[in-house]
C-alpha cells in the first residue's frame, strides 16, 4: 500500500469547546506547565479541558522534559540518548501550578527515561504526593514508562497516592516489534500492569491500545484477553493517525461503529470501563469517566 489512505467524514470534527475551557487556557501561561492536549494538538482539548457534563476538568501534563531515549513508530517525540538531566524542582512546581491551574482530574506522564537509573519513578511519585498534600480531592492518574520492567520503579509509583496506574500496551501482541521501540514489548508492559495491582490492589490500572496499525479482529480480541488477565480495569481504543510521513502509515481507519463493537466487547469482558472511539485518547475525558462510572 504506497498510497495514504484518505481521511474519513468523522475525523474531520469541529472542536467543541466546554465552558471551563477559556477559563483554564487564560490561567495556564504563567504557570510554566507542558501539557500534551496542547503540544499534541489534541482533538479533545475542548471537551477534556471544558469537563463536559460532570465539570470535570481534565489536562494531561508532560513530566521530566521532551525528549524520550527511546524511538516507537508512531510517535513523534524527540528522541537522543542522553537527554538533558531532571529539573529537580519539577516536582514541587507542577504541584503547585496544577493546584493552582483548578484541575479535578489530572494526568502526569513523562518521556521514557532510559538513562535513569530509575527510570525516573521518584521523580514521578515525588510530583504525585506534592499534589496531594497540597489538594488530596485532585484525582492523579500517572501514565508511565514500562521502567524496563524494574518493579521497584513501579512500586515507587504505585504506592505515591495516585488513583489510576496506567501504562498503554499501544497495540496487539502480534504488532509490538513493528509499532514500539525494541525495548518495549507487551509481557513486560503485562507485568507491570499486573505489578502495579499488586502492590495496592485499591488503585485503578489502565491501558490504551491504537487500531488501524493492521491488526486483526482476532488478535484485539486475545489481546484484550490477557489485559483482563492481568487485572486491567480500565481500556481505552481510538484510531492510529500518522504523525509526519516518517512515522507508520495509517493501515486502516476503523469506523465509528467498529469501535462501537469493540466497547461493547470490552464491556462484556468484564473491564470496569471502557472507551472506544476515533478519537479517543488514553486520557480522553478520564476526569468524567471516573467520575460517570466509577463513584456511583
Ligand atoms: Fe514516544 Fe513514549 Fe515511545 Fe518515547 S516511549 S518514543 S514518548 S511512545
Ligand atoms: Fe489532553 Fe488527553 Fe484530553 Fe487530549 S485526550 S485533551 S491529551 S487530556
Amino acid at each position: 500500500k504506497g498510497e495514504r489512505l484518505r481521511l474519513p467524514p468523522w475525523l474531520k470534527t469541529e472542536i467543541p469547546i466546554g465552558k471551563n475551557f477559556n477559563r483554564l487556557k487564560n490561567t495556564l501561561r504563567d504557570l510554566n506547565l507542558h501539557t500534551v492536549c496542547e503540544e499534541a494538538r489534541c482533538p479533545n482539548i475542548g471537551e477534556c479541558w471544558g469537563g463536559g457534563e460532570f465539570s470535570t476538568a481534565t489536562a494531561t501534563i508532560m513530566l521530566m522534559g521532551d525528549t524520550c531515549t527511546r524511538g516507537c513508530r508512531f510517535c513523534s517525540v524527540k528522541t537522543a540518548r542522553q537527554p538533558p538531566p531532571l529539573d529537580p524542582n519539577e516536582p514541587y512546581n507542577t504541584a503547585k501550578a496544577i493546584v493552582a491551574w483548578g484541575l479535578d482530574y489530572v494526568v502526569l506522564t513523562s518521556v521514557d527515561r532510559d538513562d535513569l537509573s530509575d527510570g525516573g519513578a521518584e521523580h514521578f511519585a515525588k510530583t504525585v504526593s506534592n499534589i496531594k498534600e497540597r489538594n488530596a480531592a485532585i484525582l492523579v492518574e500517572c501514565l508511565t514508562p514500562d521502567f524496563r520492567g524494574d518493579l521497584t520503579s513501579v512500586e515507587k509509583i504505585a504506592l505515591s497516592g495516585l488513583d489510576v496506574y496506567a501504562h498503554n500496551v499501544e497495540t496487539v501482541r502480534e504488532l509490538q516489534r513493528y509499532v514500539r521501540d525494541p525495548r518495549a514489548n507487551i509481557d513486560q508492559s503485562l507485568k507491570v500492569l499486573r505489578h502495579a495491582k499488586e502492590v495496592k490492589s485499591t488503585i485503578l490500572t489502565k491501558t490504551s491500545i491504537m487500531l488501524g496499525l493492521g491488526e486483526t479482529d482476532e488478535q484485539i480480541q486475545d489481546t484484550l484477553q490477557e489485559l483482563r488477565e492481568a487485572g486491567v480495569d480500565c481500556l481505552t481504543l481510538g484510531q492510529y493517525m500518522q504523525p509526519t510521513k516518517r512515522h507508520l502509515k495509517v493501515d486502516e481507519y476503523v469506523t465509528p461503529e467498529k469501535f462501537a463493537h469493540w466497547e461493547k466487547v470490552g464491556n462484556d469482558m468484564g473491564f470496569l470501563y471502557t472507551a472506544s472511539g476515533p478519537l479517543v485518547r488514553s486520557s480522553y475525558k478520564a476526569g468524567e469517566f471516573f467520575l460517570k462510572n466509577l463513584l456511583d
